[in-house]
Protein backbone atom coordinates (compact mmCIF):
# COMPACT_ATOMS: atom_id res chain seq x y z
CA UNK A 1 0.00 0.00 0.00
CA UNK A 2 0.94 3.23 -0.56
CA UNK A 3 2.37 4.92 2.43
CA UNK A 4 -0.36 7.75 1.55
CA UNK A 5 -3.00 5.80 1.13
CA UNK A 6 -2.01 4.30 4.26
CA UNK A 7 -1.78 7.56 6.58
CA UNK A 8 -5.59 8.13 5.41
CA UNK A 9 -6.25 4.61 6.74
CA UNK A 10 -4.49 5.29 10.00
CA UNK A 11 -6.06 8.49 10.25
CA UNK A 12 -9.43 6.97 10.13
CA UNK A 13 -9.22 4.25 12.03
CA UNK A 14 -7.24 6.86 14.65
CA UNK A 15 -10.56 8.83 14.69
CA UNK A 16 -12.19 5.35 15.38
CA UNK A 17 -10.50 4.55 18.48
CA UNK A 18 -11.06 7.80 20.07
CA UNK A 19 -14.76 8.51 19.42
CA UNK A 20 -14.93 4.66 21.12
CA UNK A 21 -12.88 5.90 23.68
CA UNK A 22 -15.58 8.56 24.25
CA UNK A 23 -19.05 6.63 23.52
CA UNK A 24 -18.09 3.27 25.37
CA UNK A 25 -17.03 4.68 27.35
CA UNK A 26 -13.43 3.99 28.19
CA UNK A 27 -13.08 5.80 31.78
CA UNK A 28 -9.39 5.34 32.24
CA UNK A 29 -8.39 6.93 28.57
CA UNK A 30 -11.38 9.16 28.43
CA UNK A 31 -10.16 11.24 31.79
CA UNK A 32 -7.11 11.49 30.28
CA UNK A 33 -8.27 12.96 27.39
CA UNK A 34 -10.64 15.30 29.27
CA UNK A 35 -7.29 16.60 31.47
CA UNK A 36 -5.54 17.32 28.34
CA UNK A 37 -8.77 19.24 27.45
CA UNK A 38 -9.97 16.82 24.47
CA UNK A 39 -13.01 17.21 25.57
CA UNK A 40 -14.62 15.81 22.25
CA UNK A 41 -13.75 13.23 19.80
CA UNK A 42 -13.62 15.10 17.01
CA UNK A 43 -10.54 17.30 18.39
CA UNK A 44 -8.48 14.62 17.21
CA UNK A 45 -8.21 13.88 13.41
CA UNK A 46 -6.24 11.29 12.44
CA UNK A 47 -2.17 10.66 13.21
CA UNK A 48 -0.86 14.62 13.45
CA UNK A 49 -3.30 14.88 16.81
CA UNK A 50 -1.91 12.46 18.67
CA UNK A 51 0.67 14.33 20.30
CA UNK A 52 -2.11 15.87 21.89
CA UNK A 53 -2.87 12.67 23.73
CA UNK A 54 -0.90 12.15 26.92
CA UNK A 55 0.80 8.99 27.29
CA UNK A 56 -0.20 5.63 29.36
CA UNK A 57 2.56 3.52 31.10
CA UNK A 58 1.93 -0.04 32.37
CA UNK A 59 1.53 1.26 35.86
CA UNK A 60 -1.56 3.03 34.66
CA UNK A 61 -2.71 0.00 33.53
CA UNK A 62 -1.75 -1.72 37.29
CA UNK A 63 -3.21 0.59 39.39
CA UNK A 64 -6.54 1.10 36.98
CA UNK A 65 -6.89 -3.23 37.87
CA UNK A 66 -6.33 -2.27 41.57
CA UNK A 67 -8.44 -0.01 41.94
CA UNK A 68 -11.64 -1.55 40.08
CA UNK A 69 -10.71 -5.06 39.85
CA UNK A 70 -9.97 -7.35 38.02
CA UNK A 71 -10.26 -5.31 34.88
CA UNK A 72 -9.79 -1.90 35.91
CA UNK A 73 -11.11 1.09 33.54
CA UNK A 74 -9.58 0.48 29.78
CA UNK A 75 -10.93 -2.42 28.71
CA UNK A 76 -13.27 -1.78 24.90
CA UNK A 77 -15.25 -4.47 25.49
CA UNK A 78 -17.39 -6.71 28.19
CA UNK A 79 -14.08 -9.22 29.30
CA UNK A 80 -17.07 -11.62 28.18
CA UNK A 81 -16.90 -10.69 24.44
CA UNK A 82 -12.96 -12.27 24.32
CA UNK A 83 -12.13 -15.45 24.03
CA UNK A 84 -8.57 -15.49 25.54
CA UNK A 85 -6.93 -14.45 28.94
CA UNK A 86 -3.26 -14.01 29.43
CA UNK A 87 -1.42 -12.07 32.07
CA UNK A 88 2.03 -10.42 32.05
CA UNK A 89 5.27 -12.25 33.68
CA UNK A 90 4.77 -10.36 36.64
CA UNK A 91 8.07 -9.73 37.38
CA UNK A 92 7.76 -5.60 38.29
CA UNK A 93 4.90 -6.42 40.75
CA UNK A 94 1.25 -7.77 40.01
CA UNK A 95 0.45 -9.54 36.46
CA UNK A 96 -1.40 -7.58 34.59
CA UNK A 97 -4.33 -9.46 32.63
CA UNK A 98 -4.57 -8.93 28.68
CA UNK A 99 -8.32 -10.22 26.96
CA UNK A 100 -8.07 -10.81 23.63
CA UNK A 101 -11.46 -11.07 21.29
CA UNK A 102 -11.60 -13.40 18.19
CA UNK A 103 -10.92 -10.77 15.79
CA UNK A 104 -7.85 -9.32 18.28
CA UNK A 105 -6.09 -12.60 17.39
CA UNK A 106 -6.72 -12.60 13.95
CA UNK A 107 -4.83 -9.59 13.54
CA UNK A 108 -2.03 -11.00 16.07
CA UNK A 109 -2.01 -13.92 12.91
CA UNK A 110 -1.88 -12.17 10.32
CA UNK A 111 0.74 -9.65 11.46
CA UNK A 112 3.01 -12.69 12.69
CA UNK A 113 2.26 -14.25 9.05
CA UNK A 114 3.84 -11.02 7.26
CA UNK A 115 7.16 -11.55 9.30
CA UNK A 116 7.31 -15.13 8.86
CA UNK A 117 7.17 -14.88 5.34
CA UNK A 118 9.22 -11.85 5.07
CA UNK A 119 12.25 -14.32 6.78
CA UNK A 120 11.37 -16.90 3.90
CA UNK A 121 9.36 -19.07 5.99
CA UNK A 122 6.24 -20.82 4.09
CA UNK A 123 3.44 -22.87 5.02
CA UNK A 124 3.94 -26.69 5.37
CA UNK A 125 7.48 -26.23 6.94
CA UNK A 126 7.56 -27.55 10.52
CA UNK A 127 8.30 -25.26 12.87
CA UNK A 128 9.22 -25.52 16.78
CA UNK A 129 9.29 -23.39 20.28
CA UNK A 130 9.62 -23.88 24.01
CA UNK A 131 7.43 -21.28 25.32
CA UNK A 132 5.77 -21.23 28.61
CA UNK A 133 2.29 -21.44 28.54
CA UNK A 134 -1.26 -21.39 31.03
CA UNK A 135 -1.75 -18.11 32.50
CA UNK A 136 1.71 -17.08 30.91
CA UNK A 137 0.10 -16.24 26.87
CA UNK A 138 3.16 -16.35 24.76
CA UNK A 139 2.96 -19.86 24.02
CA UNK A 140 -0.46 -20.57 23.21
CA UNK A 141 -0.08 -17.17 20.92
CA UNK A 142 3.16 -18.02 19.32
CA UNK A 143 2.02 -21.65 18.58
CA UNK A 144 -1.89 -20.59 17.55
CA UNK A 145 -0.22 -18.23 15.10
CA UNK A 146 2.25 -20.84 13.50
CA UNK A 147 -1.35 -22.99 13.25
CA UNK A 148 -2.73 -20.00 11.51
CA UNK A 149 0.30 -20.11 9.28
CA UNK A 150 0.12 -23.50 8.53
CA UNK A 151 3.33 -24.66 9.97
CA UNK A 152 3.54 -28.08 11.51
CA UNK A 153 4.24 -27.16 15.01
CA UNK A 154 6.37 -29.14 17.63
CA UNK A 155 5.72 -27.54 20.84
CA UNK A 156 8.36 -28.55 23.26
CA UNK A 157 7.99 -27.75 26.92
CA UNK A 158 10.30 -25.29 28.29
CA UNK A 159 13.81 -26.61 29.48
CA UNK A 160 13.40 -26.59 33.55
CA UNK A 161 15.00 -29.76 33.88
CA UNK A 162 17.33 -31.65 32.54
CA UNK A 163 14.67 -34.35 31.72
CA UNK A 164 12.42 -32.12 30.13
CA UNK A 165 15.22 -30.43 27.91
CA UNK A 166 16.06 -33.72 26.92
CA UNK A 167 12.66 -34.98 26.00
CA UNK A 168 12.71 -32.13 23.55
CA UNK A 169 15.84 -32.86 22.19
CA UNK A 170 14.62 -36.51 21.81
CA UNK A 171 11.70 -35.43 20.05
CA UNK A 172 14.14 -33.09 17.55
CA UNK A 173 15.66 -36.05 17.06
CA UNK A 174 12.35 -37.57 15.91
CA UNK A 175 10.68 -34.77 14.08
CA UNK A 176 13.29 -32.44 12.93
CA UNK A 177 12.22 -29.02 12.13
CA UNK A 178 12.94 -27.18 9.09
CA UNK A 179 13.24 -24.18 11.05
CA UNK A 180 15.89 -24.71 13.47
CA UNK A 181 14.70 -24.00 17.31
CA UNK A 182 15.39 -20.52 18.38
CA UNK A 183 14.97 -18.83 21.62
CA UNK A 184 15.93 -17.47 25.06
CA UNK A 185 16.44 -21.25 26.47
CA UNK A 186 18.66 -22.17 22.74
CA UNK A 187 21.71 -22.43 25.39
CA UNK A 188 19.84 -24.57 27.90
CA UNK A 189 19.27 -27.03 24.91
CA UNK A 190 22.99 -26.74 24.13
CA UNK A 191 23.82 -27.60 27.06
CA UNK A 192 21.74 -30.56 28.05
CA UNK A 193 22.77 -31.83 24.94
CA UNK A 194 26.60 -32.04 25.60
CA UNK A 195 26.05 -33.79 29.26
CA UNK A 196 23.63 -35.93 28.19
CA UNK A 197 25.27 -37.01 24.49
CA UNK A 198 23.12 -36.08 22.03
CA UNK A 199 24.64 -34.27 18.64
CA UNK A 200 23.05 -30.88 18.11
CA UNK A 201 23.17 -31.21 14.61
CA UNK A 202 20.66 -33.74 15.08
CA UNK A 203 18.50 -32.23 16.83
CA UNK A 204 18.00 -29.79 14.20
CA UNK A 205 19.95 -27.19 16.67
CA UNK A 206 22.38 -24.55 15.69
CA UNK A 207 22.58 -20.49 16.93
CA UNK A 208 21.77 -18.82 14.03
CA UNK A 209 21.54 -15.00 13.53
CA UNK A 210 17.88 -13.77 13.17
CA UNK A 211 16.72 -11.40 10.23
CA UNK A 212 18.34 -7.95 10.81
CA UNK A 213 19.94 -8.42 13.87
CA UNK A 214 23.41 -6.71 13.45
CA UNK A 215 22.14 -4.58 11.23
CA UNK A 216 22.55 -0.57 11.73
CA UNK A 217 22.02 0.05 15.84
CA UNK A 218 20.07 -1.61 18.29
CA UNK A 219 17.72 -4.49 17.23
CA UNK A 220 15.08 -4.67 14.90
CA UNK A 221 11.87 -3.27 16.82
CA UNK A 222 9.67 -6.80 16.39
CA UNK A 223 7.09 -6.78 19.59
CA UNK A 224 5.29 -4.19 21.67
CA UNK A 225 4.51 -7.15 24.26
CA UNK A 226 1.91 -9.52 24.48
CA UNK A 227 -0.50 -6.84 26.28
CA UNK A 228 -0.17 -4.36 23.56
CA UNK A 229 0.93 -5.61 20.03
CA UNK A 230 2.86 -9.00 20.13
CA UNK A 231 4.07 -9.46 16.50
CA UNK A 232 4.60 -5.41 15.69
CA UNK A 233 7.13 -6.07 13.23
CA UNK A 234 9.67 -8.01 11.49
CA UNK A 235 13.04 -7.57 10.55
CA UNK A 236 13.42 -6.20 6.66
CA UNK A 237 17.51 -8.11 6.58
CA UNK A 238 18.38 -5.98 3.59
CA UNK A 239 18.40 -2.65 5.69
CA UNK A 240 18.38 -2.19 9.57
CA UNK A 241 15.10 -2.44 11.56
CA UNK A 242 11.78 -4.08 11.46
CA UNK A 243 9.12 -3.50 9.28
CA UNK A 244 6.21 -2.47 10.69
CA UNK A 245 2.46 -3.33 10.46
CA UNK A 246 1.06 0.26 10.10
CA UNK A 247 -2.14 -0.52 9.00
CA UNK A 248 -3.03 -1.95 12.74
CA UNK A 249 -0.55 0.85 14.87
CA UNK A 250 0.79 3.89 14.53
CA UNK A 251 4.13 3.46 15.92
CA UNK A 252 6.36 6.29 17.42
CA UNK A 253 9.75 7.42 19.08
CA UNK A 254 8.61 9.87 21.66
CA UNK A 255 10.30 12.42 23.71
CA UNK A 256 8.63 11.63 27.16
CA UNK A 257 8.52 15.56 28.09
CA UNK A 258 6.98 17.44 25.16
CA UNK A 259 4.75 14.20 23.41
CA UNK A 260 5.99 14.74 20.49
CA UNK A 261 8.13 12.65 17.86
CA UNK A 262 11.93 12.61 18.01
CA UNK A 263 14.06 13.11 14.59
CA UNK A 264 13.91 10.43 12.56
CA UNK A 265 16.90 7.96 13.67
CA UNK A 266 17.16 9.39 17.30
CA UNK A 267 15.70 7.03 20.30
CA UNK A 268 12.90 7.65 22.21
CA UNK A 269 9.88 6.21 24.05
CA UNK A 270 7.97 3.48 21.74
CA UNK A 271 4.69 4.63 22.09
CA UNK A 272 2.05 2.50 20.30
CA UNK A 273 -1.45 3.28 19.17
CA UNK A 274 -2.77 -0.25 18.09
CA UNK A 275 -5.49 0.35 15.52
CA UNK A 276 -9.01 -1.68 14.31
CA UNK A 277 -8.63 -3.77 17.07
CA UNK A 278 -12.04 -4.78 19.35
CA UNK A 279 -9.43 -4.25 22.87
CA UNK A 280 -7.18 -1.40 21.88
CA UNK A 281 -4.54 1.08 23.74
CA UNK A 282 -4.22 4.61 22.88
CA UNK A 283 -0.77 6.35 23.01
CA UNK A 284 0.64 3.74 25.18
CA UNK A 285 4.14 3.92 26.28
CA UNK A 286 6.52 0.80 26.83
CA UNK A 287 8.96 2.64 28.60
CA UNK A 288 11.62 1.14 25.74
CA UNK A 289 14.22 2.95 23.50
CA UNK A 290 12.75 2.77 19.99
CA UNK A 291 13.84 4.69 17.00
CA UNK A 292 11.93 5.45 13.52
CA UNK A 293 13.52 5.17 9.98
CA UNK A 294 10.79 6.59 7.33
CA UNK A 295 12.93 6.86 4.15
CA UNK A 296 12.06 4.37 1.41
CA UNK A 297 13.45 0.82 1.53
CA UNK A 298 15.20 -0.83 -1.28
CA UNK A 299 13.69 -4.00 -0.72
CA UNK A 300 10.32 -3.23 -2.01
CA UNK A 301 8.15 -2.84 1.36
CA UNK A 302 6.47 0.53 2.16
CA UNK A 303 6.19 0.37 5.98
CA UNK A 304 8.41 2.52 8.36
CA UNK A 305 11.12 0.71 9.99
CA UNK A 306 11.70 0.80 13.66
CA UNK A 307 15.02 -0.23 15.63
CA UNK A 308 14.82 -1.37 19.30
CA UNK A 309 17.14 -0.28 21.74
CA UNK A 310 16.21 -2.07 25.19
CA UNK A 311 13.89 -1.76 28.05
CA UNK A 312 14.65 0.87 30.45
CA UNK A 313 14.67 -1.24 33.25
CA UNK A 314 17.07 -3.49 31.93
CA UNK A 315 19.87 -0.74 31.16
CA UNK A 316 22.85 -1.10 33.24
CA UNK A 317 23.69 2.56 34.63
CA UNK A 318 27.49 2.66 35.12
CA UNK A 319 30.39 4.62 35.04
CA UNK A 320 28.03 7.52 33.24
CA UNK A 321 27.19 5.73 30.50
CA UNK A 322 23.89 3.46 29.81
CA UNK A 323 24.52 -0.04 28.69
CA UNK A 324 22.29 -2.79 27.10
CA UNK A 325 22.62 -6.38 28.32
CA UNK A 326 22.75 -7.21 24.91
CA UNK A 327 26.09 -5.12 24.63
CA UNK A 328 27.34 -7.16 27.13
CA UNK A 329 26.50 -10.19 26.45
CA UNK A 330 27.74 -9.72 22.66
CA UNK A 331 31.63 -8.84 24.53
CA UNK A 332 31.24 -12.33 26.20
CA UNK A 333 30.33 -13.95 23.28
CA UNK A 334 33.49 -12.78 21.53
CA UNK A 335 35.42 -14.97 24.22
CA UNK A 336 34.96 -18.10 23.05
CA UNK A 337 36.09 -20.66 25.94
CA UNK A 338 32.79 -18.70 27.58
CA UNK A 339 30.01 -19.95 24.77
CA UNK A 340 30.38 -23.38 24.85
CA UNK A 341 27.96 -25.53 25.17
CA UNK A 342 26.28 -22.00 26.36
CA UNK A 343 27.11 -18.95 27.80
CA UNK A 344 26.06 -18.38 31.55
CA UNK A 345 26.87 -15.17 33.40
CA UNK A 346 24.86 -12.54 35.62
CA UNK A 347 25.72 -9.28 36.50
CA UNK A 348 24.86 -7.48 39.86
CA UNK A 349 22.80 -3.94 39.41
CA UNK A 350 25.24 -1.31 39.55
CA UNK A 351 24.44 0.82 42.92
CA UNK A 352 27.45 3.55 42.81
CA UNK A 353 28.35 4.76 39.95
CA UNK A 354 31.88 4.83 39.63
CA UNK A 355 32.60 1.70 40.63
CA UNK A 356 33.09 -1.39 38.50
CA UNK A 357 30.44 -3.55 36.74
CA UNK A 358 30.51 -6.26 39.31
CA UNK A 359 29.71 -9.83 36.91
CA UNK A 360 29.42 -13.18 37.35
CA UNK A 361 31.05 -15.57 34.13
CA UNK A 362 30.94 -19.30 33.96
CA UNK A 363 34.25 -20.82 32.55
CA UNK A 364 35.00 -24.45 32.00
CA UNK A 365 38.68 -23.40 32.80
CA UNK A 366 38.81 -20.83 34.84
CA UNK A 367 42.43 -18.71 35.47
CA UNK A 368 43.33 -15.47 36.05
CA UNK A 369 44.36 -14.70 32.00
CA UNK A 370 41.32 -15.62 30.97
CA UNK A 371 39.79 -13.34 33.71
CA UNK A 372 41.85 -10.37 32.25
CA UNK A 373 40.85 -11.45 28.90
CA UNK A 374 36.85 -11.15 29.54
CA UNK A 375 37.83 -7.65 31.19
CA UNK A 376 39.35 -6.51 28.47
CA UNK A 377 36.96 -7.57 26.27
CA UNK A 378 33.94 -6.07 27.86
CA UNK A 379 35.88 -2.43 27.95
CA UNK A 380 36.52 -2.75 24.48
CA UNK A 381 32.52 -3.30 23.55
CA UNK A 382 31.26 -0.50 26.21
CA UNK A 383 33.89 1.18 27.65
CA UNK A 384 33.28 -0.29 30.89
CA UNK A 385 35.16 -1.23 33.81
CA UNK A 386 34.35 -4.33 35.00
CA UNK A 387 35.41 -6.83 37.98
CA UNK A 388 35.05 -10.30 37.00
CA UNK A 389 34.32 -13.41 39.03
CA UNK A 390 34.69 -16.83 37.08
CA UNK A 391 32.84 -19.46 38.53
CA UNK A 392 32.70 -23.83 37.70
CA UNK A 393 29.92 -24.77 34.94
CA UNK A 394 26.91 -25.27 36.48
CA UNK A 395 27.04 -22.37 39.52
CA UNK A 396 24.71 -19.83 38.18
CA UNK A 397 21.20 -21.07 38.58
CA UNK A 398 19.07 -22.12 35.07
CA UNK A 399 16.00 -21.03 33.04
CA UNK A 400 13.64 -22.82 30.88
CA UNK A 401 12.66 -19.39 29.48
CA UNK A 402 14.27 -15.81 30.32
CA UNK A 403 17.13 -16.52 32.70
CA UNK A 404 17.48 -14.10 35.51
CA UNK A 405 20.51 -11.86 34.40
CA UNK A 406 20.79 -8.47 36.07
CA UNK A 407 20.37 -9.31 40.14
CA UNK A 408 20.81 -7.30 42.82
CA UNK A 409 23.23 -9.02 45.18
ZN1 LIG B 1 13.01 -3.47 3.81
Amino acid sequence: MAPERRRELQDERVRRLVADVFARPVPLLRRKLEDAGVDDPRAIGGVDDLARVPLTVKQDLRDSEAATPPWGEYRFTDPRECVRLGTSTGTTGTPTITVWTRHDLWIEYEAAARTWWRMGHRPGMIATHAHPAYLYAGGMMLQSAYEYFGFLTVWVPPPDTDEIAEQGLRMWTRVRPDIPFMGFSTGRFMEVAAARGIDPAQAGLEFRVPPGFGLGKGMPLMTAGAECFAYLGGGCGRSPGAHLAEDWAVVQAVDPTTGREVPDGEWGDLVVTTLDRDNGLLRYDLEEAAAIVREPCPCGETTIRGMWGGRYKDLLHVQGTRIMLAELEGALRSVEELTSPSIEYQVVRPREDHAPLHLRVEAPDPSDQLRQRVRAAIADATGVTAEVELLARGALPRSGYKAVRVVDT
